[in-house]
């Protein structure tokens, strides 16, 4: 990485929040759907008008505990909430429902795929709380308009916030933290994680001290970042300025900074000396919460294989390389597509190939989500066009536009190919006149060849498999041509 440390390195330290899958809210019943009208999905709890009483969502904390296990956390036996108090237009009781002292769950830690190695992250936490509301920042004629609205939709959407150690060392590694957290939060069914929607958002927190240096340096705190990028680009620019000011001779002031993306640096937010006395205290209103250790087991059981034991399995037992095993199970419907696929097959390889490449692009011309593949293209489907290919009743080429029809018209591939007469040319004597037409019609290029531009050779390959829609079996037709032309 291009990353001018010199003798520093970087400490950094994730604070994810990720929207947790539940139908209805933390601590009430509102539905918690996103992009309804403002205001539509809202009750006194999470508007909290006086006298409202919270109740905890159990699937959400069920929810929470799965997540957690997946992150390799302790389950906290009991647990509790607290009130996190501060003043905001967007927080209607003025305070937080969080976790304080006595989070779900604690000491977990998760391995990710880095460049070239391996990135292992412990976890230092993962509480529940609630989302606040969202503010709205309306334009008149003459710019913005003098009031805010707020939509309280989100206001008491559960959350999860899952808080690392310090102990990432290169935005590259970030990136990599992030990407499998999102992929095992998704694997497990606890979040669409969705940055885009809010589902999932990210403070970083980072500081530089001398290489080999036994203590953290100061660290300051990045929020509004909105995309994986943005965060790398952050904590470059982030680590890079707070060098500046220590070779200058300053020290780091801690404090909340924001990305611009606009500008594509980060300026504070509020200084240390600003930062909120939240008051934590327990909310009176809600019990505190005992997991038995049979709950968490059953819970725990319901777990399915995480990415990275997937990614390792398919590499060991299918022979396909890192960088396939990682392309198949970044989206869990797609891995699971290939397994049905495999399950049929003697050569997981080879249809990997087909998956990967082929296929994938298919689904991206077709808008085809990875969750209704199955349906559109059963596994079988696939793995008949792919015995067509190795068995050579079809070229490879022909067999691409046969997929194509496939997924159009959802006939059997070997029914496609005798309706529409694309078995492979593998017969010299129905070659050889086109090889001749070929020869006969581009002397130019057979001159080149006789002159020794090896390269001319292919272009006269390709007319002749032009000749045959893709059909020609292309060694047999390379073998035929330097025949003709005494290689
Ligand atoms: P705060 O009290 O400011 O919220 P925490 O100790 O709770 O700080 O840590 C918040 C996040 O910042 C954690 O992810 C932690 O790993 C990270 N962090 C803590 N100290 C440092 C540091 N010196 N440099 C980089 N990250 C840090
Ligand atoms: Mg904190
Ligand atoms: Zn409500």
């Amino acid at each position: 990485m291009s990353h001018p440390l010199g003798e520093y390195e970087l400490v950094i330290g994730l604070e994810t929040h990720v929207q947790l899958k539940t139908a209805t809210k933390l601590f009430c019943g509102c539905a918690t759907r996103f992009g309804a009208e403002p205001n539509s999905q809202v009750c006194p709890i999470c508007t909290g008008m006086p006298g409202m009483l919270p109740v905890l969502n159990r699937h959400a904390y069920e929810l929470g505990v799965r997540a957690a296990l997946a992150l390799h956390c302790e389950i906290a036996p009991f647990t509790k909430f607290d009130r996190k108090n501060y003043f905001y237009p967007d927080l209607p009781k003025s305070y937080q429902i969080s976790q304080f002292d006595v989070p779900i769950s604690k000491n977990g830690w998760l391995e990710a795929a880095g460049e070239g190695h391996t990135v292992r992250v412990r976890i230092h936490r993962a509480h529940l709380e609630e989302d606040a509301g969202k503010l709205l920042h309306p334009e008149s004629p003459v710019g913005r308009a003098d009031y805010s609205l707020v939509d309280f939709n989100r206001s008491g959407v559960p959350l999860l916030e899952i808080v690392t150690e310090p102990d990432l060392t290169t935005p590259a590694d970030a990136h990599a933290y992030l990407t499998e957290l999102k992929q095992v939060l998704q694997y497990t069914g606890i979040s669409d994680c969705d940055m885009e929607k809010g589902s999932l958002r990210c403070d970083a927190n980072v500081s530089v001290r001398l290489r080999g240096a036994t203590v953290l340096g100061t660290k300051t705190e990045i929020k509004n970042l909105n995309s994986f990028k943005f965060i790398v680009k952050a904590l470059e620019h982030e680590s890079e300025r707070q060098i500046r000011v220590l070779e200058g001779g300053g020290r780091v002031v801690q404090e909340t900074r924001l990305w611009d993306p606009v500008v594509g640096e980060t300026r504070v937010m509020r200084s240390k000396e600003e930062a909120h006395d939240y008051r934590s205290f327990p909310d009176p209103d809600l019990q505190p919460f005992v997991i038995t250790a049979e709950e968490v087991e059953r819970i725990r059981r319901t777990l399915p294989e995480m990415p990275a034991a997937r990614r390792r399995r398919f590499v060991e037992s299918s022979g396909l390389t890192e960088r396939d095993a990682e392309i198949l199970t970044a989206d869990r419907a797609i891995a699971d597509y290939f397994e049905a696929c495999a399950a049929l097959h003697a050569a997981p390889k080879l249809l990997a190939n087909w998956v990967i490449g082929e296929l994938r692009k298919e689904m991206n011309e077709r808008h085809l989500e990875a969750e209704s593949l199955a349906e559109k293209l059963p596994p079988a489907r696939l793995v008949e066009l792919a015995r067509l290919v190795e068995d050579g009743k079809i070229t490879r080429l022909v067999g691409k536009d046969v997929l194509a029809e496939v997924l159009t018209s959802g006939a059997a591939a070997g029914r496609i190919v005798a309706d529409k007469g694309l078995a492979q040319i593998a017969d010299a004597g129905a070659l050889e006149p086109l090889v001749d037409k070929v020869i006969a019609a581009n002397g130019k290029t057979v001159a080149d060849y006789r002159a020794g531009k090896k390269p001319a050779l292919a272009a006269l390959i390709g007319q002749v498999m032009r000749e045959t829609k893709g059909k020609a079996n292309a060694p047999l037709v390379t073998k035929l041509l330097q025949d003709r032309l005494g290689a």
